[in-house]
C-alpha cells in the first residue's frame, strides 16, 4: 500500500496499491496527484478506506499472477476495489477473476479512474475552494438544462468548420455525465436537454467502454445513456440525433415513456446527390423508411429538423426531392437556412453555387409548405391532454411547453386564465385550440 500522505480526517479515503515498471509509477503517481488535488485522503491501511484502487501490470505471466493476488487481496480486505493499469486493457482476465470489482480502466487512463472514483465516492466538498454549486454555473432557468455529452465531432460535413475548431469527438464519462445530471436534478432541474454536436455517436472515440454509475456498470454509449437518464424521473430530450440504425433503440424507451418521444434530427437537406456533397453523416440511410418504422414503434413521436437550401450545386430537381420528402416525411417542426459559405468550409471550393435569389425563394417555398404541415399536426392535437412544464408565469396564465416542445426552438403551450402556477411546475392541460407553431390549452389537474 502506497504510504499515508495526509493526516487528516477528511473523507473519503482512498487506498492505493501500484505495481508493475516505471510507467506504470508515474501513471500512479499521475492518479494520486489528482486524488489529492481534488481533496481525497490516501490512507495507507485497507481497513480504513473506502475504496482501493490496484494499478496493475500484465507484461508476463508472472505479472499478471501477482496483479490477481493483489486486487484479490483488497477484495477480500477491504471489498470495493477500482483496477486500472496494463492488466486493466484485459478486462475480461480480472473480471472473470473478481466479477465484483468496480471497475475496471486500462493503462494511461486518469480521466476513466477519476470517473470511477466519482462514481463510488463523489469528491469531497471543501467550502474553502469550491466557489460553484454542485451543478455547476447554468445559464437556463432552474427547471432545465442542457447536458453536454461530448465534444467535437469526426464528421467532416463539408459546409461545417466546427471539427478544424474543436477537433474529433470526444465523449465525456458516463459516470461524469450520470453524476452531473444528478445535481442538477438534486438542485430541481425537471428537463435535460442532451447536447453534442452528434448525439447518435457517442462513445464511439471509447470504443463504447464501460463506466460506472453508483457502482454499476454502464456503456458509454447513447442508449444506455438515456436508459440510465431516465432514472432520475426527469424529462430526458434528446438534440442532434442522426438516423443511424443503432437510433432504433431509443425508440422502445421512448413508447415506454422513459425518455421524450422527441428526435431533432438535423437532416439538412434529402437529394442522395446534394447529402454526398454534403458529406453528411448517415447519408445513405432510407430517412423515410426509418422515420416510417420509428413511428410505428412510437405514434407520438415528434420530430424536429433543419434543412438547407440553395447548396452549391442544388438543382430544381434536387429541390423538388426534398419537398417530396417534406411532404411525405410530415415532420412536426422545421427550421431552414439558406447555403452561406463558411471561411474554412470545403464546399466554398464546389462548383455550382446557387444565386441568392434563389436560395431565398426555395427557402420561402419550404416554409410555406412545412407552414400547413406543422399547423395540420398541431391541430390534431385539439382536446387532447397533456403534462406541460411552466417556463412563465404571465397576468393571463402561463407559456409553457410539452414534450413536443423543447426551448428556445419550438413553439410554446400558451395557458390562459390560470391563476396560482409557478415556474417549474408541471401540470396537466387540455388543447383547445391551435396555430401554426403554438398551442392554446386549460389547465386540467395539477402535478404533484
Ligand atoms: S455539421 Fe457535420 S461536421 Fe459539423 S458538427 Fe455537425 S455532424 Fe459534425
Amino acid at each position: 500500500m502506497v504510504s499515508n500522505v495526509s493526516n487528516t480526517n477528511l473523507v473519503p479515503r482512498v487506498g492505493f496499491v501500484s505495481l508493475g515498471c516505471p510507467k506504470a509509477t508515474s501513471d500512479s503517481e499521475r492518479i494520486l496527484t489528482q486524488l489529492r488535488a481534488e481533496g481525497y485522503v490516501i490512507s495507507p491501511d485497507y481497513h480504513q478506506s473506502d475504496f482501493v484502487i490496484v494499478n496493475t501490470c500484465g507484461f508476463i505471466d508472472d505479472a499478471v499472477a501477482e496483479s490477481l493476488e493483489a486486487i484479490g487481496e483488497a477484495l477480500a480486505e477491504n471489498g470495493k476495489v477500482i483496477v486500472t493499469g496494463c492488466l486493466g486493457a484485459k478486462s475480461d482476465i480480472v473480471r472473470s477473476a473478481y466479477p465484483d470489482v468496480l471497475a475496471v480502466t486500462g493503462p494511461h487512463d486518469v480521466d476513466g479512474v477519476m470517473a470511477a472514483v466519482h462514481a463510488h465516492k463523489p469528491r469531497p466538498h471543501d467550502p474553502y475552494i469550491d466557489l460553484v454549486p454542485p451543478q455547476g454555473i447554468r445559464l437556463t432557468p432552474p427547471h432545465y438544462a442542457y447536458l453536454k455529452i461530448s465534444e467535437g465531432c469526426n464528421h467532416r460535413c463539408s459546409f461545417c468548420i466546427i471539427p478544424g475548431m474543436r477537433g474529433d469527438l470526444v465523449s465525456r464519462p458516463i459516470g461524469d455525465l450520470m453524476q452531473e445530471a444528478e445535481h442538477l436534478v438534486d438542485a430541481g432541474v425537471k428537463e435535460l436537454l442532451i447536447i453534442s454536436q452528434d448525439t447518435s455517436a457517442y462513445g464511439v472515440d471509447v470504443k463504447y467502454r464501460t463506466g460506472f454509475w453508483h457502482g454499476r456498470p454502464i456503456k458509454t454509449r447513447m442508449t444506455e445513456l438515456v436508459d440510465a437518464l431516465s432514472q432520475l424521473g426527469v424529462w430526458v430530450r434528446l438534440h442532434y440525433v442522426y438516423p443511424y440504425p443503432h437510433v432504433d433503440e431509443v425508440l422502445p424507451l421512448m413508447a415506454q415513456g422513459k425518455v421524450l418521444p422527441y428526435l431533432d434530427i438535423p437532416f439538412q437537406h434529402a437529394s442522395p446527390r446534394i447529402l454526398r456533397a454534403m458529406k453528411r453523416p448517415a447519408a445513405a440511410e432510407k430517412a423515410l423508411t426509418r422515420i416510417r418504422a420509428w413511428r410505428e414503434i412510437c405514434p407520438e413521436l415528434v420530430i424536429r429538423s433543419t434543412f438547407i437550401t440553395g447548396f452549391p450545386g442544388e438543382t430544381e430537381a434536387d429541390f423538388d426531392e426534398l419537398m417530396d420528402f417534406i411532404d411525405e416525411a410530415q415532420l412536426d417542426r422545421v427550421g431552414c437556412f439558406t447555403y452561406s459559405p463558411v471561411e474554412g468550409a470545403t464546399a466554398n471550393a464546389l462548383p455550382d453555387h446557387v444565386p441568392d435569389d434563389i436560395k431565398e425563394e426555395r427557402k420561402a417555398r419550404l416554409m410555406e409548405r412545412q407552414a400547413d404541415i406543422s399547423a395540420e399536426r398541431l391541430a390534431q392535437r385539439i382536446g387532447q391532454q397533456l403534462t406541460v412544464l411552466i417556463d412563465e408565469v404571465t397576468p393571463e396564465g402561463a407559456i409553457a411547453r410539452s414534450y413536443a416542445e423543447a426551448p428556445e426552438i419550438d413553439g410554446v403551450v400558451v395557458i390562459e386564465s390560470a391563476k396560482n402556477l409557478e415556474v417549474g411546475q408541471m401540470i396537466t392541460v387540455r388543447v383547445i385550440d391551435s396555430g401554426e407553431h403554438d398551442l392554446w390549452a386549460e389547465c386540467v389537474t395539477e402535478h404533484p
